[in-house]
């Protein structure tokens, strides 16, 4: 395995800001793996996946290791009328949601189009249009990113919830395989209202019809980051008390609100976004996209800071407008 010195990171990062890594490897074995981790144990590391929610700041003083871990083995599991399938890090998520749907897996058809590895999908628990990535995972393999060691967490001890778990929160970990158990049977269960307007002309929606009509629905509403350079959700939606809720409500009475666990209610960042004046408004080469408040573009800046003032422009004017302070979901190192 090489290890390249002083490496540019811009086409690794959605973005397409730029930054040198001091060194990067790309294992393509677990063993390659363990190696990169014990033949630097005083750098600090950073693992990289298609870099669809990251982007740089700044070059950075360490080791960047980006597996290139590949393959995926089929379980039958006649108990549960389902399969498991376990599917290596690398592995492009929306080519495993469409191998899914044409062989008549359920659980994944809504989390289509979502650009990214496999191996990143448990990091922040992937979700859109009423589903999570949680809801189909059993297990996930991982090593500890300072010793190598392996372990298994099941779907409990990976402590998923909103955006969140443990692997995010605490770093430690290079996510190496992960095994969803998947349904055979499908039945389309209304969760989301765009994507119900969307199928409202078809009759018992197959999973293709539901994984054609979330690519639709997507392509309309988000940038291709390949072509105008972006993250996706930039915030999380916030959550919120009911008593801040009734205040904005009374100004914005179409306010969205979820009720989440704790007595809280979810709500839009994108809503408040807009409403504090930000939707389509550019400064320089950043800017939120006119059809999607919540997602930032890069016009052509390489210097990820431009993105990062921005962002505290957008914080701000919905902290003083709403008094809700927004939580960036996007990586930035
Ligand atoms: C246009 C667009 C639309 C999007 N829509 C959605 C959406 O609808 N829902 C949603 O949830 N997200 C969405 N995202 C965000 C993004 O696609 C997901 O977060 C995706 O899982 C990122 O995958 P990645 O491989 O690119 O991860 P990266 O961006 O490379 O990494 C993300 C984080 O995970 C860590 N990581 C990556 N791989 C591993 C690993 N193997 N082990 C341990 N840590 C790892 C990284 O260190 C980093 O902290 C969107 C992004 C874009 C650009």
């Amino acid at each position: 395995m090489i290890y390249h010195r002083h490496f540019q990171l811009k086409k690794y990062n959605a973005f397409q800001t730029e930054a040198f890594a001091k060194l990067f490897c790309e294992p393509e074995t677990i063993e390659e793996l363990r190696q990169a981790i014990l033949d630097y144990p005083e750098e600090q590391k950073l693992v990289l996946g298609a870099g669809c929610n990251l982007f740089f700041t700044q070059d950075f003083d360490g080791l960047v290791i980006r597996p290139n871990l590949r393959g995926m083995r089929e379980m039958p599991d006649q108990e549960h009328d389902s399969v498991m399938v376990e599917v290596m890090a690398s592995e492009d998520w929306d080519s495993f949601v469409a191998h899914c749907v044409e062989n008549g897996y359920a659980g994944l058809e809504n989390l289509s189009f979502i650009p990214g590895s496999v191996g990143a999908a448990p990091i922040q628990n992937i979700g859109a249009y009423g589903a999570e990535v949680k809801d189909c995972i059993l297990e996930v393999i991982a090593l500890d990113i300072h010793t190598g060691e392996s372990f298994s967490f099941s779907n409990h001890e990976c402590e998923f919830s909103y955006r969140d778990s443990i692997f995010k929160r605490t770093r430690k970990y290079i996510v190496i395989s992960v095994v969803f158990r998947l349904k055979k049977s499908f039945h389309y269960v209304e969760k989301y209202a765009d994507l119900n307007k969307e199928l409202a002309e078809v009759e018992q929606p197959s999973l293709s019809d539901v994984r054609e009509a979330v690519i639709r629905v997507r392509k309309r509403k988000l940038p291709d980051h390949l072509e105008l350079p972006n993250c996706g959700s930039f915030f999380k939606n916030p959550y919120i008390s009911a008593e801040i809720a009734e205040r904005i409500k009374s100004e914005y009475e179409n306010l969205p609100l979820y009720p989440v666990e704790g007595g809280l209610l979810k709500t839009s960042a994108a809503f408040l976004i807009d409403r504090a004046g930000f939707r389509g408004v550019r400064e320089g080469n950043v800017g939120t996209y006119p059809n999607q408040a919540l997602i930032i573009v890069n016009y052509g800046t390489a210097d990820g800071n431009e993105i990062v003032r921005f962002m505290n422009r957008i914080r701000d004017a919905v902290n003083t407008k709403f008094e809700i302070l927004l939580e960036p979901e996007v990586w930035m190192f």
